[in-house]
């Protein structure tokens, strides 16, 4: 299985398509977001004033968990990347740290969504502190079995810190700014592929299979 780099503006679904092609394919979901979340639950008050406010984490930082994760032995078969690279510095450093562990780059794909229906999709939006999946309150798709509870390992969901419409205007601007760069960055090596996220999660993931080849 080739690894895939999921690219999409905040709240446009990549950690619930990312979980879909984790089931599916059998390849972990790396998820960013959630490596630097673990940091804030050990303590990280540097990480947690940053991540509040909308701005990215220092790629020090980031480049260095993303590594030790990589090289964990699940991910020998392809890993799905959510939230990283967030920026051309990022994907840089990372083109050198595959190089450096032997490993292919694989496909990119981008998730395009309209940002006001983004938006909207944030105020139901609860995730899972333990194994990270992700629910919708506003969404009859993406309910959790049991009240506010998992439905995979029965922890109480939160709802994150920066998901309100003010921090979003934020991140959503940082994407513009930082992170869509990166569509150019890999479109060279042709292996950028764009599948709407608008509609629902089922009519996403669809688009992703066929690009997967199924
Ligand atoms: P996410 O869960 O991907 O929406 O990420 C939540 C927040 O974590 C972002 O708004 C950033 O502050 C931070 N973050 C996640 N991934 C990265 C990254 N690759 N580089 C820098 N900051 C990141």
């Amino acid at each position: 299985m080739k690894s895939i780099i999921l690219i999409a503006a905040p709240a446009a679904g990549k950690g619930t398509e990312a979980a879909k092609i984790k089931e599916e394919y059998n390849i972990p979901h790396i998820s960013t977001g959630d490596l630097l979340r673990a940091e804030i639950a050990k303590g990280n008050e540097e990480i947690n004033e940053l991540i509040k406010s909308g701005q990215l984490v220092g790629d020090d930082i980031v480049l260095n968990l993303l590594k030790n994760r990589i090289m964990e032995n699940d991910c020998n078969n392809g890993y799905i990347l959510d939230g990283f690279p967030r920026n051309v510095d990022q994907a840089i450093a990372y083109d050198k740290i595959l190089e450096e562990l032997n490993k292919d780059i694989g496909i990119v794909i981008v998730l395009d969504i309209d940002k006001e229906i983004a938006k909207s999709r944030i105020s139901g939006r609860m995730s899972c502190p333990n194994c990270g999946k992700v629910y919708n309150l506003n969404n009859k798709d993406m309910l959790p079995k049991d009240g506010n509870r998992c439905t995979s390992c029965d922890t109480e969901l939160t709802r994150r810190a920066d998901d309100n419409p003010d921090t979003y205007d934020e991140r959503y601007n940082t994407y513009l700014s930082k992170t869509a760069p990166l569509i150019d960055y890999y479109k060279d090596r042709g292996i950028v592929y764009t599948v709407s996220a608008s509609g629902t999660v089922d009519e996403t993931h669809k688009q992703v299979k066929e690009v997967l080849g199924e």
